[in-house]
């Protein structure tokens, strides 16, 4: 696609390498459309085969900068999904109880079985993203996070969940036109938050926060993708696209159906209970 979206393991990121207005071979959404729809109704039935071949688990997680376009991003692609099957999952400050265990232990919790996709809005990178640019546990502890991250996603991807990894690249001037919208926009203002306005005093701290997962975190089991994410259609086709190319690549077979299947068939037939095949 031009850009190189996905974040080969060994490689040091520098986010001003990666333009967040790419569009790869596209000039405008109307070119995306059609390719964009077959991606989908391709995703939908992969995702029907992926529940009957019952071998592996997809594990989707979505992180950006506030505005950063994860809500609609759920909305536009991942509605593609057959609902009994496909979770949405959004992390939160931890709870209480959830600050009482290890910072895993919410993750592990949520993460799909065999034949099933979750998506994570957020997700156990916020332990080394806002916990560490608002220095919510001492540096030595967060530290260590990137390998215990590391090994834990190994574990998993060992025990087929397969693991894709988007993150929402926008700039700072396009957070900023959103930000404004949600203030202007009434049925956008509930989405606006003070909180917003004040993390974006942090966004060289988040850049770095974000340029060191990328780094340390990419993996062969769980890679990153960096999506350029300006604009909002190249975007949702970005991950449409990664997905399809993965749930493809998994040589997946429809099960085969039981020997007795057809003896039963021509028996109810024989008896009346079934019609005739025609
Ligand atoms: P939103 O996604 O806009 O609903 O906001 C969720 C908020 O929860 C964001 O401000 C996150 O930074 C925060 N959050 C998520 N996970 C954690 C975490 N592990 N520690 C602290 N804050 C978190
Ligand atoms: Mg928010």
């Amino acid at each position: 696609m031009g850009q190189d979206l996905k974040v080969e393991p060994g490689t040091k990121v520098d986010l001003k390498d990666y333009d967040p207005d790419f569009t790869g071979k596209f000039k405008s959404e109307q070119e995306t459309l059609e390719e964009l729809a077959r991606i989908k109704e391709k995703l939908f039935d992969l995702q029907a085969l992926m529940y009957a071949d019952n071998r592996f688990a997809l594990l989707v997680v979505i992180q950006a900068m506030d505005a950063g376009g994860k809500d609609g991003l759920i909305r536009n692609v991942m509605s593609t999904f057959n609902p009994q099957g496909c979770v949405v999952i959004p992390f939160k400050v931890p709870s209480e109880e959830e600050r009482d265990h290890d910072y895993l232990w919410r993750i592990h919790h949520v993460i799909p079985k065999r034949g099933e996709i979750n998506i994570f809005n957020r997700s156990h990178y916020e332990d080394v993203l806002v916990v560490r640019v608002h220095g919510l546990v001492p540096k030595d502890v967060w530290k260590q996070r990137y390998d215990q991250i590391n090994d834990f996603e190994k574990y998993l991807a060992e025990n087929n969940v397969i693991i894709k990894k988007f993150y929402l690249h926008i700039s700072k001037k396009e957070q900023e036109e959103r930000i404004l919208k949600r203030l202007l926009d009434p049925k956008k203002n509930w989405k606006f938050s003070a909180a917003d306005l004040k993390e974006r005093d942090h966004w060289d701290e988040y850049m770095e926060a974000f340029e060191d997962v990328l780094t340390k975190c990419s993996t062969k089991s769980a890679p990153w993708y960096i999506v350029p994410a300006d604009k909002k259609w190249y975007r949702n086709y970005v991950v449409a696209k990664v997905l399809v190319d993965t749930m493809e690549g998994l040589d997946m077979k429809w099960p085969e159906p039981s020997p007795d299947v057809k003896e039963l068939a021509r028996r109810a037939q024989a008896t009346g209970k079934l019609p005739p095949v025609p």
